[in-house]
């Protein structure tokens, strides 16, 4: 028998960049939220001493254990899906501040195409030019409309950075400078721009100087010390949770955050939220947390199979396409970040110092940018080089055809070393009414509970827009003056690999409850105390990474949270009803 705690205002599922923000808003604006997170507790003091390529970027140390949760996998409706098994092949965060303390930093805002993708695309292509079953929509904001909130996250996170000579309007400069540009970088700006192109320095996470955000957090300099994506930052360089949002909730007093506590089930009464039941995963003692709104902010994963175990929404069914939880599923496969490979004989470049969003960007073929009237796809991708930071293990690159062992092998991987750069297009991904998420009926967790289960295939969109993508950066890698150049392979088919981050919807935005789940502020159409916030609000996956869009809506969510509590309920945006059942 689960013991029933006292009632709070708010409670708060998860403690990355969405729960993290929502619960420093709210508790800011003196409400009692309660944050509840999986996994441990952690401090920046437990990153001190651990730039250990093996333990971290190896053998995953800050990766999720997937030995009972996890998700399971296949390609078509009618495959037997398995569960996905291996850290590497699927990178969740857990434990205080989530897998928002182990990302890179790179820092992209989305494009005013992408929140009007069917509209603009039709207006410029006309309709045929979106394939039957694909599942694209307005997402029911504009980017003017989302693009103060893109601005405030970028303060909290202290974002380093120049605007992209090719993007939508900004109401202000990034907070802080872009990063140094490293001699790979450098090359890499001036050999786009010698064949046209408009490249700039990708915006970061990583600090490019000491700031101070508008919440009083201080970060610190970055010291380009390449152990950071897979990694907690020991400097305090890393826009974070918890070098921003978690210590600016604990500071309120109002915010009180329980760590090993996972929850299983969202408990509603006549089509209100009434709380969370959670089990404290040391003792396996089980908890009802009573509030006025819950939150879930628990990655696209959690968010839906937690609403679907708890029976809220409809559950998509690809047959019909009726059903909105677990529909739009996509995000960033083995289709994405894909490009060209450069081996240069006469030039040597330091890859031992990095940061993980420290690059150049050029954007030139990104969103409806370009003309795609004579292409055979839509949207398209942004092309980066990357200066992580190979450690020793990572550093070891061949040309292809070079044995896999033997004298060739150790001869041309120390010649190489220092002597590789790729450069990659990160490619936008569409839904697509086969691509969903739902049950498992076979493979359940510790508790008996059902995994969740993803249906994806590639298409020959993903496949076109790949094979475009790779062919731009091979023109740039030869402008850079490669040698050798190798260009990366295109997939047959889905590999079941999630790694990163980037998997989105399930709980997707729009303007019609019939094909959306929730509103422009998270709101659940048919739960109005339910927010449902992070990627899984996402309708489409453009074409870079997801944190700021996912940072700034739910700055948006603790918007409409406070407007909700104070004007005593009901929806905060009025369902449309659309003849374009996307
Ligand atoms: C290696 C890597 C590199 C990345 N690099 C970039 C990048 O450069 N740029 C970019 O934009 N994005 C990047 N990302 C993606 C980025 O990390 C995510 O978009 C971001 O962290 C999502 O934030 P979130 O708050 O939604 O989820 P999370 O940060 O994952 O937080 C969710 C939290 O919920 C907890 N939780 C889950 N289920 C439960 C439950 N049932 N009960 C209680 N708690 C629960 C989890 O433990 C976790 O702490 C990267 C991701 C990875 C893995
Ligand atoms: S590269 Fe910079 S931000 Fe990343 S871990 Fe090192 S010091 Fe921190």
């Amino acid at each position: 028998m689960a013991k029933k705690l006292e009632k709070v205002d708010v409670v708060v599922v998860g403690s990355g960049w969405a729960g993290g923000i929502v619960s420093a808003e709210l508790s800011k604006a003196g409400y009692k939220v309660v944050m509840l997170e999986r996994g441990k507790d952690q401090t920046r003091s437990d990153f001190i001493g651990v730039k250990d390529e093996l333990r971290y970027t190896n053998r995953h140390e800050m990766i999720e254990k997937l030995t009972g949760d996890t998700i399971t996998s296949r390609v078509s409706i009618g495959d037997a899906a398995l569960p996905v098994r291996l850290q590497k092949d699927m990178n969740t965060g857990t434990d205080l501040g989530g897998g928002s303390m182990h990302w890179a930093g790179s820092v992209y805002r989305w494009r005013s195409y992408d929140f009007e993708i069917r509209s603009k695309t039709i207006e410029r292509y006309g309709e045929g030019k979106i394939p039957e079953g694909m599942q694209i929509r307005d997402w029911g904001i504009t980017y003017d409309e989302l693009e103060p909130y893109y601005a405030k996250w970028e303060q909290t996170a202290g974002i380093s950075g120049e605007p992209d000579p090719l993007g939508d309007k900004r109401s202000n400069e990034y907070p802080n400078p872009p990063m140094l540009a490293s001699p790979a970088i450098k090359l890499f700006k001036e050999s786009a721009k010698e064949i046209g192109l408009h490249p700039y320095q990708m915006a970061s996470g990583n600090m490019s100087q000491t700031y101070t955000n508008p919440d009083g957090e201080t970060l610190n300099q970055c010291m380009f010390c390449s152990f950071c994506t897979m990694y907690g930052c020991d400097f305090g360089s890393k826009s974070d949770p918890l070098a921003t949002v978690i210590p600016t909730a604990r500071k309120t007093g109002n915010c009180e955050i329980r760590t090993n506590s996972l929850v299983r089930r969202v408990i509603h009464k006549d089509g209100k939220a009434t709380g969370v039941l959670y089990t404290d995963t040391r003792t396996g003692q089980e908890f009802e947390q009573p509030a006025d709104v819950v939150v879930l902010a628990a990655f696209t994963f959690s968010n839906n199979r937690l609403l679907m175990l708890s029976d809220i929404g409809e559950i998509y069914n690809p047959e019909t396409r009726k059903g909105t939880i677990g529909r739009n599923f996509t995000g960033q496969f083995n289709s994405t970040f894909l490009g060209a490979t450069g081996f240069f004989n006469d030039k040597k470049f330091n890859y031992y110092m990095g940061a993980g969003g420290l690059g150049g960007a050029v954007s030139d073929y990104d969103a409806d940018l370009f003309d795609h009237t004579d292409l055979d796809f839509i949207h398209g991708g942004g092309i980066e080089l990357r200066q992580y930071g190979d450690a020793a293990i990572k550093n070891n690159f061949v040309p292809k055809g070079t044995p896999t062992w033997g004298e060739e092998f150790k001869e041309k991987s120390l010649f190489y070393a220092f002597r590789t750069l790729t450069v990659w297009y990160s490619a936008a991904v569409m839904p697509w009414w086969h691509n969903f998420m739902d049950l498992d009926p076979t493979y359940k967790d510790e508790f008996g509970d059902p995994l969740l289960r993803i249906t994806n295939k590639l298409t020959e969109q993903d496949k076109n827009i790949a094979k475009f993508g790779i062919e731009k950066c091979t023109e740039i890698v030869e402008a850079m003056g490669a040698d050798i150049i190798d260009q990366d392979e295109l997939p047959d088919q889905f590999d079941h690999a999630y790694e990163g981050m980037h998997y989105i919807g399930g709980v997707a935005m729009g303007e019609d409850p019939e094909t959306s789940a929730v509103n422009n502020y998270l709101q659940l159409w048919e739960m109005e105390n339910l927010f449902v916030v992070g990627g899984s609000a996402l309708p489409h996956f453009s074409s870079h990474h997801p944190t700021p869009t996912i940072g700034a809506l739910s700055y948006r969510a603790a918007e409409g949270i406070e407007k909700y509590l104070k004007e005593s309920g009901g929806l905060l945006t009025k369902p449309k009803s659309s003849s374009v059942k996307a």
